[in-house]
């Protein structure tokens, strides 16, 4: 019998969640949850797995209301504290990301994105229609296959990483003054700035090269892919300099010897 594949411990905290590309599926606890989750919701486990969803949080709320019991607490106070503490982390998390120029150019490059599909479909239709002329003429110095696989691989490229990296960044920057006292030497911590910017600069670097890609298909549209070559161009160097750490961290499995580079 084949062994099991070995699990990688917290490779999920730093990766893109694009699990369909991923090549460590088979290391990687929370996409076997999720697998196994969906399994279930398939054959029907539906209502047992909410029954067990509902058992949990009532556990937790018994086990919640027992220390507030125990500690002579009551459980008007302990409410009052979470709402006050949840507030103050966000409105913390607020000020701080309030005016970071790296999240502003991230959301700026993501609406580019958007307008630059919005306005180029006409140049879409206009290559297809290129590619199957090449295709009917046998034009020997054409592959519209080739062209056409590798503008799908841009596409969503582009289009899965452009709101991921606001996501990250803003993650990376929110946690990047915190310490986290209990870290355990070798282990991941939970949320490492340091990593999350790295999958944020993974993802900017992936789209430049997914952009050059496209221009040298649609070259009709340089100068707009130029702007958005410029944007992630300030943006990385942004990021880079606001989180000098992030491009040395060594994700689990992506960037060490238990598995091979990404
Ligand atoms: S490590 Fe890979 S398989 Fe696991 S959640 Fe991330 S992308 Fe998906």
């Amino acid at each position: 019998m084949p062994d099991k594949p070995r699990q990688i411990p917290g490779i999920f905290n730093y990766c893109d969640r694009w699990c369909e590309r991923c090549p460590f599926r088979s290391n990687c606890t929370l996409f076997e949850s999720e697998r196994q989750f969906k399994r279930e919701l398939r054959n029907g486990g539906e209502a047992a797995l909410w029954g067990e969803f509902m058992n949990m949080l009532e556990e937790s709320e018994r086990m919640f209301q027992d220390a507030a019991d125990k500690g002579g607490t009551s459980q008007e106070a302990l409410d009052h504290v979470k709402t006050e503490f949840t507030e103050r982390t966000q409105k913390e998390r607020r000020s701080r990301l309030k005016g970071e120029d790296s999240l502003r150019l991230a959301k700026k490059y993501a609406k580019m994105v958007n307008r630059y599909f919005r306005h180029n479909r006409a140049s879409f239709y206009q290559k297809l229609e290129e590619w199957f002329t090449a295709i009917l003429l046998c034009v020997p110095e054409r592959d519209p296959a080739k062209e056409a696989s590798e503008m799908q691989d841009a596409f969503e490229v582009i289009r899965w990483y452009q709101d991921l990296i606001s996501i990250k960044l803003s993650r990376a920057l929110s946690n990047r003054d915190h310490t986290y006292s209990d870290e355990k030497p070798g282990e991941p911590t939970p949320i490492d700035c340091a990593g999350t910017a790295k999958v944020a600069l993974i993802a900017m670097d992936r789209s430049i090269d997914a952009w050059i890609t496209y221009r040298g298909i649609f070259p009709e549209n340089g100068d707009q892919i130029i702007d958005l070559l410029a944007q992630l161009a300030k943006l990385t160097r942004r990021t880079e300099a606001l989180l000098p750490r992030a491009r040395a961290f060594k994700r689990p499995g992506f960037d060490d010897d238990q598995g091979k580079h990404w």
